[in-house]
């Protein structure tokens, strides 16, 4: 719908990362862990079944010239050159990992409404999967939608309807998507990394804030 409407772009990002990924079970892991080094970073974050999700993210370069040429390798070059212990333990694992891979693309947000259509999810608002955190926006945004809808059909005129949930959207969302884009950079260095992933941390905690009084925001007024 997107393309089909020429959505424009109101924010682009700089920055793309590639990520292999692959579920495996016996991997143990009580929360998120995330590994960073110099040009690439690794993970695991736990799923449903007992699964773990490990992924090892490089800049799209390393990807297109090594990971992608023998994925199974690359990701074991990769993971051990990050978090060797993981490394060991998916080497250990009885269970043959299937890779998923991603080259990578820009973050953006789009305009998300227009005569006729609207977008939701990643079709209007899309960052790098590094910071592991778009299923909630398309969540979020699927809801300020039908509120703008609701508000829209309650009376209020489309444009300011829908503009509040660009609006509220954007708000929401611009701290995060800047500060996904910095950590995608891999320009970073151990102190200045940390100074964003706190940023990252800060961006979450207010946006799941402003979720909790959703209803109590403008859209309602
Ligand atoms: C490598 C990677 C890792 C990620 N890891 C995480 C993570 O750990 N945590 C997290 O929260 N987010 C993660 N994300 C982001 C997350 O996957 C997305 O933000 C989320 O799936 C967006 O949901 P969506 O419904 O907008 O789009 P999608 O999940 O892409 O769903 C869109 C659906 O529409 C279908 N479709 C497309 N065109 C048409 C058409 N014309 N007609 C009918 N159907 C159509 C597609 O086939 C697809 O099934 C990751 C993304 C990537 C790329």
């Amino acid at each position: 719908v997107a393309r089909l409407v020429s959505a424009p772009t109101s924010h682009a990002a700089n920055h793309s990362v590639a990520t292999v990924y692959t579920y495996l079970p016996g991997i143990p892991a009580e929360g998120y862990e995330w590994y960073f080094d110099h040009q690439k970073a690794a993970g695991l974050i736990p799923t449903n079944d007992g699964e773990v999700c490990v992924f090892v993210s490089t800049p799209p370069d390393r990807f297109r010239n090594e990971l992608r040429r023998d994925v199974p390798a690359g990701f074991a070059t990769v993971l051990a050159e990050t978090a060797p212990d993981l490394a060991e333990l998916v080497a250990a694992s009885p269970v043959s990992p299937r890779f998923r891979a991603w080259e990578g693309m820009h973050g953006y947000l789009r305009m998300p409404y227009g005569p006729g259509w609207a977008l939701v999810g990643d079709a209007g608002y899309f960052k790098d999967p590094i910071t592991a955190h778009g299923i909630t926006d398309a969540f979020r945004d699927a809801e300020l939608l039908v509120a703008a809808i609701v508000a829209a059909a309650g009376g209020i005129p489309e444009v300011a309807a829908f503009g509040a949930y660009e609006e509220v959207r954007d708000r929401m969302s611009l701290p995060l998507f800047h500060a996904t884009d910095e950590v995608a950079s891999f320009r970073w260095h151990t102190g200045g990394l940390m100074d964003t992933l706190m940023q990252v941390s800060r961006a979450m905690s207010a946006e799941g804030e402003m979720l909790a009084g959703l209803h109590a925001t403008a859209l309602a007024a």
